[in-house]
């Protein structure tokens, strides 16, 4: 029933006042015909861009032939995902979930019922980051504990340490006898575009592997393709025990996926951790066909090309216009640009000349451009921008 003090779409979001009706590739339209030009992805999901034909041809072969049979059976679709990813990745073994947050969720419990079928039911804790997203479900928020998700949710799950960014005293400190993992985001996405450097990447493999914990990456935004590495730890040359992927992995279809060496995963055996929908037909052909385009030889080598191309544009802005931009920070087609005065008052300008970025902590935008950005975008992206920070007095 109709009531007047509250919308029938729980207000939980604060939305801009825009309704898009198609997209293609970097660009999205409102129901009047009014272009956007789109470097947010739908916070770094839409990596293909809006409407892949290639993805759209996939999915709507799928929904003719078969939607969901549930996990009571084998799934071709989902095997076939999974042998990919395997092939491709540090991974021996491949959880599909239907979303981010179900995807930390289930690197949370794999860590617990690792070290319980291992007889070590004390080693429990997970280490965590100050800044830190992981979702929005009770384990999460727990998990990443930021004053705003968690107020007004207690109680907290209980088992998380987390210790501030870039605190490599705290960090050692928090690692004890009971420590399970340690959970990061190589590129904190939500946290402002921060990222760890590589010698530190390297630096928490060892400090797992000395102390026998597991590894865990949260590459659920920097991951899939996005810093012009399939994955963001590649660069480092070394691979966790479990990640978590998410986001650009589906392209918009909501599906996410826990990957994980077998001796890390050797406690989720059958009956341990479920899903109805995990891993449906729908959704592992959805990320066959994400992972068509996106294993294709000259794909990643294109991201990197465009990241450049952008974030030499941004390092640009930011000198010629030092009273609005503080800093560009970030990697590949993950770009944050820190602004001086007001993001989100900057953020509205920019949406009212017809560009869409996202804003994230630290008075940070980020840009997030669907991989597929062509030059001519990058530039149009970088005039936009330009212009709106000389009609700005810093
Ligand atoms: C978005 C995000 C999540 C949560 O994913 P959902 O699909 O929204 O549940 C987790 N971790 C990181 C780093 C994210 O950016």
């Amino acid at each position: 029933m109709r009531n007047a003090a509250i919308p029938a779409v729980m207000p939980n979001y604060n939305r801009l006042p825009v309704a898009f009706d198609r997209g293609r590739g970097c660009e999205l339209w409102d129901a009047a015909g009014r272009r956007w030009l789109d470097l947010t992805a739908g916070i770094a999901v839409v990596g293909l861009g809006h409407c892949h034909p290639h993805l759209t041809a996939a999915l709507t072969d799928q929904a003719e032939q078969l939607w969901h049979t549930s996990n009571l059976y084998r799934i071709s679709e989902l095997e076939r995902l999974s042998e990919r990813l395997v092939a491709r990745t540090f991974a021996e073994t491949v959880l599909l979930t239907n979303s981010g947050a179900e995807a930390l969720e289930g690197c949370i419990k794999l860590a617990r019922r690792h070290f319980h079928v291992r007889g070590l039911p004390q080693r429990n804790r997970i280490v965590t980051f100050e800044g830190a997203f992981h979702g929005r479900t009770m384990a999460t928020i727990s998990a990443a504990g930021g004053a705003k998700m968690v107020d007004g949710f207690a109680p907290l799950l209980e088992g998380f340490d987390r210790v501030p960014w870039g605190d490599h005293e705290a960090l050692h400190q928090a690692v004890g006898p009971n420590t399970a993992a340690i959970l990061i985001e190589p590129i904190q996405g939500e946290g402002g575009i921060r990222e760890v450097p590589i010698p530190c990447l390297k630096g928490l493999r060892d400090l797992c592997d000395r102390e026998g914990i597991l590894l865990m990456f949260d590459e659920v935004q920097c991951g899939v393709g996005r810093t012009g590495t399939l994955f963001v730890h590649e660069q480092a040359g070394i691979s966790p025990d479990v990640m978590a992927v998410a986001k650009g992995i589906g392209n918009g279809f909501p599906v996410g996926a826990v990957l994980a060496t077998a001796h890390a995963a050797q406690g989720l055996t059958p009956g341990t951790h479920g899903s109805t929908y995990a891993g449906n037909p729908l959704a592992a052909r959805v990320c066959n066909a994400v992972l068509d385009v996106m294993l294709a030889p000259e794909f990643l080598p294109r991201v990197q090309a465009a990241g450049e191309r952008l974030e030499a544009g941004l390092r640009d802005l930011t000198a010629r216009h030092p009273g609005v931009f503080a800093e560009v920070r970030g990697r590949g087609l993950m770009l944050g640009l820190k602004l001086q005065g007001d993001a989100l008052a900057f953020n509205q300008a920019l949406f009212e000349a017809g560009l869409l970025l996202v804003p994230a902590a630290e008075n940070v935008l980020r840009l997030l451009p669907p991989l597929v950005i062509s030059d001519a975008e990058i530039d149009e992206a970088l005039t936009i921008l330009d212009a709106t920070a000389r009609k700005t007095t810093p």
